[in-house]
C-alpha cells in the first residue's frame, strides 16, 4: 500500500470574531497517502478552504490554529530537523505545528503548492504572466542555494552559492535570470499554452479565464511540489474549459506523481479526479474513504444528500432533491452538544442530540463515518418528533421520504 505523504491529527482553526468564536474546523483527522488525489467536499461554508489554508499555515488574523498536528513526511527534512526538534520529528514525519514559521514558510511552493479558485486576482496585473513563473521558479532556487535555508537541507544546490551572494549583496540587480525565464516558458508548455515563449511575455489581461487558471497551476508547479492543494480551481470556468484544466492536472499528476488535495464542492469533479474522498460539514469530516466506498455505500446521511442533490441525464424532467435547510452556524455557544447535522437528518436520533458521534467504520478503517449509523441501524422508536425539527426551526424540508427510504438498507448493507 502506498505510504502516507501528510498525517493530519485533531486539526482545530477558530476565528476569533466580534460574534463570538467561530469553530471553522474542528479536530480534523485525515491520512494523505503519497501519490493520490484526494478530494475534501462539502457545502460553501463547510470548512473546506480554510482546512486548506491551515495545512500551509496561511490562516490569517483573526483566524488561528489552535490544536493538532500536520506532520509531513520527508526523510532528509527529518533528518536536517532531528537534533534541533526533536519533538518535531517522528521517523521520517515532521509536525510543520511544531517547527518555527521560518521552517514552514521556506517548505511552501517547494513541498506545497497551492491553486486558488480565481486566478484574476491571483496574478500581478502590472508583469507579465512569464516574470511572474520564472519569479516563482528563481525564489526556489535561490532558497536552494541557501547554506542556511532548509530547502537547501533537502533539496540539490541548483542555484550557485556565489550567485546566492551576488544576489544578497546587489538587490538591485535583475531578480529573474534567463534560466527561470526559460522554466517559466517550460512550465506554460507543461500546461498545455499555445506559443509559450509569445505568451510568457503578455500580461493576464491578454490571457482567457481557462489560460490564466493554466498559467497559475505553472507557477504552483514551479517549486516542483510534493503535494498540490487545488482549492476549487475549475469554478470560474465554464465547463469546456473546466474538462481541459482537470485533464492537465490529471495528465501532470500521473507524470510527476505528486500528491494532489482537490477542493471542491462539485461531486462530478471528484468522480472524476479522486482515489480517495472527505466529505466535509460544519468543519467536521463526517465521512471519508475510497471513492467507491463513499459514493456507492455511503453511510451518512449528509453524504446521501450531496449525491441525491446532482442532477442525473436519465431522469429528464425529474425533481432534484435538495438537503434541506442551511449548514448551522458555527458559533461557538451555538453550536448544539450532539451531531451538527441533526437538524436537517432525515434519521436522527433521540441520540444524535445527546453527544457526538465518533468515528465508526463501515468498511474498516478505510470508510469511516462520524454517524450512529455506521454503528448500527436506524432506530425508529427514536426518530424525533416534528415538535422538534418546528422548534429547531424546521429545517429539514423532506423528511418524509427520506427517512422510510432507506435507513435499514443503510444499516443492514453494512
Ligand atoms: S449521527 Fe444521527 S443526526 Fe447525525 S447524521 Fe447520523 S443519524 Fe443523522
Amino acid at each position: 500500500m502506498t505510504e502516507d505523504i501528510l498525517r493530519i491529527n485533531d486539526l482545530s482553526t477558530r476565528f476569533f470574531t466580534k460574534e463570538g468564536q467561530v469553530n471553522a474546523v474542528e479536530r480534523v483527522d485525515l491520512n494523505i497517502k503519497r501519490g493520490e488525489v484526494f478530494g475534501i467536499v462539502g457545502e460553501s461554508g463547510s470548512g473546506k478552504s480554510v482546512t486548506a489554508l491551515s495545512l500551509v499555515d496561511l490562516v490569517e488574523s483573526p483566524g488561528e490554529v489552535t490544536n493538532g498536528s500536520v506532520e509531513y513526511r520527508n526523510e532528509e527534512l527529518a533528518e536536517a530537523l532531528r537534533d534541533e526538534y526533536p519533538d518535531a520529528v517522528d521517523g521520517s514525519f515532521v509536525d510543520l505545528r511544531a517547527v518555527p514559521e521560518t521552517v514552514r514558510r521556506s517548505l511552501r511552493g517547494a513541498s506545497f503548492s497551492m491553486i486558488f479558485q480565481d486566478p484574476e486576482s491571483s496574478f500581478n496585473p502590472t508583469l507579465t504572466v512569464g516574470e511572474q513563473i520564472a519569479e516563482a521558479a528563481e525564489v526556489q532556487r535561490r532558497a536552494r542555494a541557501n547554506p542556511r535555508s532548509t530547502r537547501a537541507k533537502t533539496r540539490g544546490v541548483e542555484y550557485s552559492f556565489s550567485s546566492y551572494l551576488a544576489s544578497a549583496v546587489l538587490p538591485s540587480r535583475k531578480f529573474v535570470t534567463n534560466s527561470s525565464r526559460e522554466r517559466a516558458v517550460e512550465l506554460l508548455e507543461m500546461v498545455g499554452i499555445p506559443d509559450p515563449v509569445k505568451r510568457a511575455d503578455e500580461y493576464p489581461h491578454q490571457y482567457s479565464g481557462g489560460m490564466l487558471q493554466r498559467a497559475m497551476i505553472a507557477q504552483a508547479l514551479a517549486g516542483e511540489p510534493d503535494v498540490l492543494i487545488a482549492d476549487e480551481p475549475t469554478t470560474a470556468l465554464d465547463v469546456t474549459i473546466q474538462a481541459q484544466v482537470l485533464d492537465i492536472l490529471a495528465d501532470l499528476q500521473e507524470e510527476t506523481g505528486m500528491t494532489i488535495i482537490l477542493i471542491t464542492h462539485n461531486l462530478g469533479v471528484v468522480a472524476r479526479m479522486c482515489d480517495r474522498v472527505g466529505v466535509m460539514y460544519a468543519g467536521e469530516i463526517v465521512e471519508q474513504g475510497r471513492l467507491e466506498d463513499v459514493f456507492e455505500n455511503h453511510v451518512h446521511p449528509y453524504t446521501e444528500g450531496l449525491l441525491g442533490s446532482i442532477p442525473n441525464l436519465d431522469d429528464v424532467g425529474g425533481r432534484l432533491q435538495p438537503i434541506g435547510g442551511n449548514v448551522p452556524s458555527l458559533i461557538d455557544v451555538e453550536m448544539g452538544d450532539g451531531c451538527y447535522f441533526a437538524d436537517r437528518c432525515p434519521r436522527a436520533m433521540q441520540e444524535c442530540l445527546e453527544k457526538p458521534p465518533d468515528f465508526d467504520g463501515p468498511g474498516g478503517e478505510e470508510h469511516v463515518a462520524k454517524c450512529y449509523l455506521a454503528d448500527h441501524p436506524y432506530d425508529e422508536t427514536q426518530a424525533l418528533s416534528e415538535e422538534y425539527f418546528e422548534s429547531a426551526g424546521a429545517r429539514v424540508t423532506d423528511r418524509g421520504d427520506s427517512a422510510g427510504a432507506s435507513p435499514g438498507e443503510v444499516s443492514e448493507d453494512d
